[in-house]
């Protein structure tokens, strides 16, 4: 197991968050980031993540979305840089075509 961030293996598993709920996740000490196994990467439903780029793209900030919708943020990051980029993309083609 490594960093999907830095390919660092110096990761710690975190089972826990603060409310005691039980959620499998690494830290990454050398890059500072949070990431999710392999295997739960998908157990966010695809509508959590429509609703996080489409706040994203209303301007709100990954920090907030990261709070208010209790996705790690660099889960948030992660979707926002391949999702979000084309979503923005889209809309920016739109302004353009007025
Ligand atoms: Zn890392």
């Amino acid at each position: 197991m490594e960093c999907k961030y830095s390919n660092s293996e110096n990761i710690i598993k975190k089972g826990k968050n603060k409310k005691g709920v039980q959620r499998f996740y690494f830290y990454c000490k050398d890059c500072h980031s949070y990431f999710l196994e392999k295997y739960e990467k998908n157990r966010y439903p695809n509508d959590l993540k429509k609703i996080a780029i489409r706040l994203y793209t209303d301007g709100v900030e990954i920090a907030v979305i990261n709070r208010s919708l209790e996705i790690p943020y660099e889960t948030v990051r992660s979707w926002i840089r391949v999702e979000g980029e084309r979503a923005i993309k889209k809309i920016e083609a739109r302004k353009k075509g007025r």
